[in-house]
């Protein structure tokens, strides 16, 4: 992890690094605690443009399917460009009656 510089806003708060709602997207962002003034470093910028494209490529209805005895859904070929491929291991998270997110593990 790369370390942070401080930042100072304009109204003389620091900036703290936190998750914050960036152009409707939730993203990692510096956040002025006194004005809450928000703006993005340049690696979370970076961040920031792929978690849009994430969004543009994976963001849609799909239909639960039979695979075998299981169920399952497909995934947009897209995602091999964020590097989520056939055999790459998963972690599913139940966050709610009606939903659950797909963690998509780093070590092969
Ligand atoms: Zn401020």
């Amino acid at each position: 992890m790369a370390n942070e510089r401080k930042i100072r806003c304009d109204c003389g708060g620091l900036m703290e690094a936190k998750h914050a709602r960036f152009e409707g997207f939730e993203t990692k962002a510096m956040v002025c605690p006194k004005c809450s003034f928000t703006t993005l470093t340049k690696e979370q910028a970076h961040q920031y443009v792929k978690l849009k494209q994430m969004h543009r490529i994976v963001d849609a209805e799909r239909r639960i399917i039979r695979i075998g005895n299981s169920m399952g859904f497909t995934l947009p070929d897209g995602l091999k460009e964020f590097g989520i491929k056939v055999g790459k291991r998963i972690r599913i998270e139940a966050l709610g009656p009606d939903s659950f997110k797909v963690v998509i593990q780093n070590a092969i």
